[in-house]
């Protein structure tokens, strides 16, 4: 018998694992909740000083070479080395100056032009000797050394080919693919729509920051931390408030949320106490719940789903909980519903700075301190003592996470640990 046939109540989802008291392994967890966040369709064509952090939605293609023309890569003097007989050294007259934007006259044969890093190679220039390897005298230069053919020139389409994809879809646009795009010319581009997130937090006992509290009653962590976390180029946030846990109240946020969100993100009410209805109400509505009870701590009772056309994430209340579940499942789904190719970021690698302590059975994400570095270079870290679900003011002191596997238990400082940084 489940605990919620226990309490009198429906089993709150058709989750059969979580029916049989079994906790789903993370991964499990993540690959369904993947697996329901299909990439958000509709794109629009935005300039691209407006694009920054939104995904590419199609593949895009260079009209033209990268350099678009052969230039010089060095300020120096530009002149064909098949024109220098013998062995040198050479005497030859400067028969004018080329600069950067400069539409160039051909150099005459036996000459040599003054030429300036990304001015344009003329015709009857096959070589730029930079300026520090010739004498100059007066409107002549005095070479020592042959040049090779190509010395100094950056060919037009060494960097890219007309035709070739400069980017594929499903990239963030950051600095580096900005200034790929504009260095082909792309004045706009397409990306895809924003993610419609909406976000509630249940909770009799909420209060906004800033409100005085009565007794009982704590400040809404969660919805200032979802807010942050949601503040990113490639989401609409639909704020739905803080709500009690009232079932006609939260119902109505959920239909609201169903009606017009992509990603329904709820914090508490997923705990299996008579105060947390939110998956049987998510089910009311016509929603399905597709995971529940993870092995996972903290972050056990993350719940995850379907409504209307939306993934639905239960996140837990207390906040560490619910910024773990967050960073874990609820980001890596954005991402894909954002259309980014590569939506789960791998963690990285360390090693532990002091020993820590590990009952098996569940995947432990410890809040950690970077710690320096060992002697072979691998980052150390350091977990803060005595985790709790509920510390978030702890949280706020760490720099990510350390991950311990479900398998594990306790570790020795200099043990490998994999490391999500935040
Ligand atoms: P729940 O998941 O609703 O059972 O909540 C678990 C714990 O988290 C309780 O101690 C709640 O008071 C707390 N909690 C729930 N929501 C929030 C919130 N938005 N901000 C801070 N704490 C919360
Ligand atoms: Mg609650």
């Amino acid at each position: 018998m489940t605990l919620h046939q226990g309490l009198g109540m429906p089993a709150p989802c058709i989750c059969d694992d979580a029916a049989d008291g079994i906790l789903l392994p993370v991964e499990v967890a993540l690959a369904r909740a993947l697996a329901l966040a299909n990439p958000v369709s509709g794109s629009e064509a935005l300039p691209l000083r407006a694009a920054t952090g939104r995904i590419t939605a199609a593949p895009v293609t260079s009209p033209m070479p990268l350099p678009p023309f052969d230039n010089a890569a060095m300020d120096g003097y530009g002149l064909d080395p098949a024109t220098l007989v013998g062995t040198g050294p050479w005497v030859l007259p400067v028969a004018g100056r080329v600069r950067a934007g400069d539409t160039p006259a051909p150099c005459p044969p036996g000459t040599a032009l003054r030429i300036l890093t990304g001015a344009a190679v003329p015709t009857g220039v096959d070589a730029v000797v930079p300026q520090e390897e010739v004498v100059r005298q007066g409107d002549r230069i005095l070479l020592r050394l042959r040049p090779a053919i190509g010395a100094h020139i950056r060919r037009a389409g060494d960097d890219l080919q007309a035709g070739a994809d400069i980017l594929p879809a499903g990239r963030a646009i950051g600095p580096r693919e900005a200034g790929a795009l504009a260095a082909v010319g792309q004045g706009h581009v397409a990306v895809r729509r924003r993610v419609r997130v909406a976000i509630l937090s249940t909770g009799s006992e909420l209060v906004e920051p800033g409100a005085p509290l009565a007794p009982g009653q704590i400040w809404n962590a969660n919805r200032a931390q979802l807010t942050a976390a949601l503040a990113l180029p490639c989401v609409d946030l639909i704020d739905l408030g803080p709500i009690p846990d009232q079932p006609d109240l939260i119902a109505a946020a959920l239909r609201r949320a169903a009606a017009e969100a992509d990603l329904i993100v709820t914090t508490g009410g997923v705990s299996v106490g008579d105060e947390d209805p939110t998956p049987r109400l998510v089910q009311a509505a016509g929603g399905t719940v597709h995971a529940m009870k993870l092995a996972m701590k903290p972050g056990k009772p993350l719940t995850l789903g379907t409504l209307g056309g939306a993934v639905w994430l239960g996140l837990p209340g207390n906040p560490v909980a619910s910024f773990v579940t967050w960073m874990v499942v609820g980001a890596p789904v954005l991402r894909a519903l954002a259309g980014l190719s590569a939506p789960v970021v791998a963690p990285q690698s360390a090693r532990l700075a002091t020993a820590v302590r590990h009952k098996t059975g569940r995947c432990e994400y410890r809040p950690a301190r970077r710690a320096g570095v060992d002697a072979g270079g691998l980052m150390l870290v350091d977990c803060l003592a005595d985790a709790g679900s509920h510390r978030v003011a702890q949280l706020a002191c760490a720099d990510g996470l350390a991950l311990i596997p479900a398998e594990a238990s306790d570790l020795a400082a200099g043990d490998r640990i994999a490391f999500l940084p935040f």
